[in-house]
């Protein structure tokens, strides 16, 4: 039955190296198997009496408890890209190592040995806890998260106090066994450790399904959406608030053929990368921008006027015909738009296909200008309104 604690942690630590072994991007998986894995070693030691001289046992046992606590807080943290400053960890590795030799070898005290090795698992977990708090204000699945690191980190306090009376008096390995501490710190340790295990599981799935999804959707070259993405997101069929219009916009870099014959394929994907963030950096924060041919975009614009379309239109083209794009010397690159409105409820890609014939028209006049639907019988105005 003693071996029951440690093989569950074991088994989480496997089962999360396995999720890391899927994506390998989330590497905090691996930190968190690696934290599982140690503290099952501990554990074993501990419990299977390895080393058995007892003052080496507390305190070898007790280092990998330690390590293994560190391990989890630093995993949780690396998920949010923050990190547990090292210097203070192994201060908490020292410190504890440090103190149950010395209650051992120099003052012996298991009373004294209890106290350190479960309020220092205790510190240590809330210390990741508070370096963990910008949790409370993320998604549900950080929350749980910083909860069950909390609950973790303060179960040790009350547990311990409560019941290390029990172990007044103890001289023997046998008799400590036999002790209302150990038997309450073997429920524990296996309710909540399948319990930590179970959630960090349950997280981690969460975490590599979208992943999973968001490289589903998004372009690998661009970052931008793909395709796909774009079409979940248009699926949603929004309703204009009153008074403004939605438009589909579709830009298509000049010549672009030409680019990739001169200065070959890398070149060209350097080129098409900038030409990406230019337009990101010049639409509005709610803006859909998706990539939906070799040098074709799409724009879905919320909420605008055909004014204001226009004019971020004309933004990103003087943009790109006056950015500096490394590998090309001095050539220039121009880009064409063709713009067309989302009339209510007609799908996204029949309106795109409007904004395509406008983008047609554009490049039949000569490229580098902007033609609008809407802007029919005005089009030579326009046209020379937007060239330079
Ligand atoms: P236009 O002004 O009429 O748009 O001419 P264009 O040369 O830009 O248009 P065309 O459709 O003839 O050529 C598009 C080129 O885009 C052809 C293809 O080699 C290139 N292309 C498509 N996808 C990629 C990509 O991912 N990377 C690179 N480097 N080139 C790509
Ligand atoms: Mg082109
Ligand atoms: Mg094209």
């Amino acid at each position: 039955m003693k071996f029951v604690p440690p093989v569950l942690f074991l088994l989480f630590g496997f089962a999360l190296a396995g999720l890391w072994a899927l994506e390998r991007k989330l590497r905090f998986a691996l930190t968190l198997a690696a934290g599982f894995g140690t503290l099952s070693l501990a554990m074993f030691s501990q419990f299977g009496g390895w080393p058995p001289d007892i003052g080496r046992n507390a305190v070898i046992s007790g280092t990998l408890y330690v390590l293994g606590a560190l391990l989890v807080g630093e995993g949780i943290l690396q998920r949010s890209g923050r990190r547990f400053p090292s210097v203070v960890a192994v201060a908490y590795i020292v410190a504890v190592a440090g103190g149950l030799w010395y209650f051992f070898y120099v003052d012996r005290s298991l009373i004294a040995r209890i106290y350190i090795l479960n309020f220092g698992m205790a510190l240590v977990l809330l210390h990741a806890c508070w370096l963990a708090r910008h949790l409370t204000a993320g998604t549900r699945t950080d929350k749980a998260l910083f909860y069950l690191l909390l609950i973790c980190g303060l179960h040790f306090l009350p547990r311990t106090l409560i019941s290390i009376r029990s172990a007044v008096g103890v001289t023997t390995p046998e008799q400590f066994g036999q002790t209302e501490f150990w038997q309450s710190l073997m429920l524990t340790t296996t309710l909540l450790g399948a319990a930590a295990g179970l959630c960090l599981l349950g997280i981690l799935v969460v975490d590599v399904v979208s992943k999973l999804r968001q490289e589903r959707d998004l372009d690998p070259l661009t970052g931008v959406l793909n395709r796909r993405g774009l079409d979940r997101y248009t699926k949603r069929g929004e309703e204009p608030s009153p008074g403004l219009i939605r438009v589909a916009a579709i830009c298509d870099l000049d010549k672009f053929k030409a680019i990739n014959d001169s200065f070959g394929h890398d070149i060209g994907d350097a080129v098409l990368t900038q030409f990406a963030e230019i337009i990101r950096q010049n639409m509005r924060s709610g803006d859909v921008l998706a990539r939906t041919g070799g040098e074709e975009f799409a724009l879905v614009l919320e909420d605008i006027t055909e004014e204001q379309a226009l004019a971020l239109a004309e933004r990103v083209r003087s943009a790109v015909e006056a950015a500096n794009f490394p590998g090309l010397g001095r050539g220039r690159v121009t880009c064409s738009f063709g713009l067309a409105r989302i009339l209510p409820g007609e799908a996204f890609w029949a309106s795109l296909k409007r904004a395509d014939k406008a983008l047609y028209e554009a490049k039949g006049a000569g490229r580098n200008r902007i033609r609008a639907e809407w802007q029919r019988g005005a089009v030579g105005a326009q046209a020379s309104a937007h060239r330079p």
